[in-house]
C-alpha cells in the first residue's frame, strides 16, 4: 500500500443509476470503519474531495457506452493498483445493454428531439471488455456485505470470500420452500449467482437473475424445463434478457429462443 499511509480508495462512475455506489453509503456503521482504514480520494456520490492518484483500490460502477467512456477507463486503469467492478452495469453492460440486441439509432431517434447530437457507442459493454479487471462483484445492486468483504480482502491482500454457487444454495440454507417445485413458478435461481440471501423465493416469487450467471450455469437445461411447463420462446427471451442480458450465458440463452 502507500508507504505506511492509508491506502487510497477512489469510486468511479460510468453509465449507471448510482445504486451500487449507494450500497457503499448504505453500509452505515461499517462505512466508518472503511473510512478509517482508507483515504477516500474520490467518491462524488459522498464527497467533493478529490485527491490525485495513483490509487490503491478503485471501485468502478457503470458500463462503457460512449467514446469518451472508452477513453476514460484506460486512464483510471493506469492510475489504479487494484480495479474492482461493482454491479451488473460494470460487470455485464447492465440494463442499458438491451441496446446491443438492436440498432441503437432506433432508440435515439425515438427518445431525443435532435438525435444527431448524441454521440454513443453501438453497444453497452462491461469494464472488463476494455481493461484488465482484478475482481468483479455482481448484483443489481450489489450486496453491501459482499462489498465490505471485497474491500477488506483487497486491503488485507487476500482473496475475497464471495461464493460462485447458485441462489438455490441460499434458498436451502434459509429453509425456503422452492417456488418452482411447490407452485411451478419459473425461477432463475439455479443459474444465478448467490449474494442476495435468496430474498425473492422467500417472498414466494421466482428469481429473475439480478446477480447474473453463477459459475458454470446450465441455462439450456433450465430453459428446457421452463418450456415443458408452458413458457413460450418469447417469454424465455424476456426472462434471460434483463439486468444481466449481455452476460455471456444469459445472452446466448436468450438468443437461442429468439425467432
Ligand atoms: S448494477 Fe443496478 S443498481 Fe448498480 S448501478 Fe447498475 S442499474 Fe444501478
Ligand atoms: S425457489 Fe428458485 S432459487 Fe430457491 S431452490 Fe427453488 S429454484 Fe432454487
Ligand atoms: S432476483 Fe434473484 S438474485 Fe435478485 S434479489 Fe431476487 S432472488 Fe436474489
Amino acid at each position: 500500500m502507500s508507504d505506511g499511509k492509508k491506502p487510497k480508495l477512489a469510486v468511479w462512475k460510468f453509465a449507471s443509476c448510482d445504486g451500487c455506489q449507494l450500497s457503499l453509503l448504505d453500509c452505515e456503521d461499517e462505512l466508518l470503519a472503511v473510512a478509517e482504514a482508507v483515504q477516500i480520494c474520490y467518491f462524488p456520490e459522498a464527497t467533493d474531495t478529490f485527491v490525485k492518484g495513483p490509487y490503491d483500490v478503485s471501485l468502478v460502477e457503470g458500463s462503457i457506452t460512449t467514446p469518451h467512456d472508452a477513453e476514460r477507463i484506460h486512464g483510471i486503469r493506469r492510475s489504479s493498483k487494484t480495479l474492482i467492478t461493482i454491479g451488473a452495469c460494470a460487470t455485464a453492460g447492465g440494463i442499458q445493454a438491451l441496446r446491443n440486441f438492436r440498432d441503437v439509432k432506433d432508440f435515439t431517434r425515438i427518445v431525443y428531439a435532435s438525435p444527431e447530437y448524441i454521440d454513443t457507442l453501438g453497444k453497452s459493454t462491461p469494464i472488463a471488455d476494455h481493461v484488465k479487471v482484478d475482481f468483479e462483484l455482481r448484483g443489481c445492486p450489489i450486496n453491501k456485505s459482499q462489498l465490505i468483504e471485497v474491500i477488506a480482502a483487497f486491503l488485507a491482500g487476500r482473496k475475497p470470500n464471495v461464493p460462485a454457487y447458485s441462489v438455490c444454495m441460499e434458498c436451502k440454507r434459509r429453509g425456503t420452500v422452492c417456488v418452482m417445485v411447490a407452485h411451478g413458478t419459473a425461477c432463475l435461481g439455479p443459474v444465478t449467482q448467490a449474494g442476495c440471501g435468496a430474498i425473492c423465493p422467500a417472498y414466494d416469487r421466482g428469481c429473475y437473475g439480478c446477480f447474473g450467471p453463477k459459475e458454470t450455469p446450465n441455462t439450456s437445461s433450465l430453459a428446457h424445463w421452463f418450456g415443458e411447463h408452458g413458457k413460450h420462446n418469447r417469454e424465455l427471451v424476456r426472462m434471460f434478457r434483463s439486468y444481466n442480458a449481455y452476460a455471456e450465458p444469459f445472452r446466448a440463452e436468450s438468443e437461442a429462443h429468439e425467432q
